[in-house]
């Protein structure tokens, strides 16, 4: 049942790093403990965004802790994609730093008409980018696409297709286009992450508005990923070697409340 259900991992968030957000990594984690998650993401703006840390935000990441209040910690980013071609604000060598990646449109950081045509091509480009692991709030409305082709294709290079709290509640047109953005990946059997984009620690790991949707959508459970954190860290751990070798087993089921 997925009233019954609520995210275990919480995998996009944003500390004072973006000064439009207002919380430390420590409140965030202390708020991820209280609201009974597993694993928190932080993953504060690219060098692209007007509001983002200097590149060594990302570079010191090593000196931040894997678990903090018993919350383990993924150090992360959500980098900018800056145009029709798909390119990051971040390359190789910067994303090198960072064990998880969002690559999301920004209206700030393009210069480009943003018709479904040209926004669709940057999102093709970006499915080839193997370091990107999450297609970050697809629904803006200001980043129309082609919807069908393009979320399959997400599916086909593993990226992961976002369902963003923060954009449901505060972005004007996005609920509607999230009702077919995920009754298409409900059709089409597309995993799916849920995340708060928390910019202040009250909002980490609640997510009613896009839970509401889903139940409206009978969306299937098994392919909301990060209802489980285990699988998210399994996702780490093949892809980047990270290790939560100390991480009990249990209780990761979905089952759990
Ligand atoms: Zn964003
Ligand atoms: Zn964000």
């Amino acid at each position: 049942m997925l009233n019954k259900l609520r995210i275990r991992a919480d995998l996009h968030t944003h500390t004072v790093a973006s000064t439009h957000a207002y919380s430390t990594v420590s409140e965030m984690a202390a708020a991820a403990a209280q609201t009974g998650l597993q694993l928190l993401g932080i993953t504060d703006h690219g060098p692209g965004s007007p509001d983002s840390p200097h590149v060594w935000h990302f570079h010191n990441y090593k000196i931040l802790p894997r678990i903090i209040n018993g919350v383990y910690l993924l150090k992360g980013v959500e980098a900018n994609i800056m145009d029709e071609f798909g390119t990051l604000d971040m390359d190789e060598y910067e994303l090198s730093f960072c064990e998880w990646v969002i690559a999301s449109y920004h209206t700030a950081c393009v210069h480009f008409e943003r018709t479904p045509e040209l926004i669709s091509q940057g999102y093709r480009k970006v499915c080839e980018n193997p370091l990107v692991d999450v297609i970050g709030h697809p629904t803006t409305a200001m980043f129309p696409f082609d919807y069908e082709p393009v979320l399959k294709l997400f599916k086909e290079a593993g990226k992961l297709v976002e369902i963003n709290e923060s954009s449901l509640q505060w972005k004007q047109g996005a609920l509607e286009n999230a009702k077919t953005v995920y009754a298409l990946c409900k059709k089409h059997e597309i995993p799916i992450i849920l995340n708060t984009d928390a910019h202040f620690a009250g909002q980490v790991g609640k997510t009613p508005v896009a839970i509401r949707l889903l139940q409206d959508l009978d969306f299937p459970a098994r392919l909301i990923v990060n209802l489980d954190a285990g699988r998210i860290m399994d996702m780490a751990e093949k892809k980047r070697g990270i290790s939560f070798s100390t991480l009990q087993q249990s209780p990761f089921g979905i089952e759990n409340e």
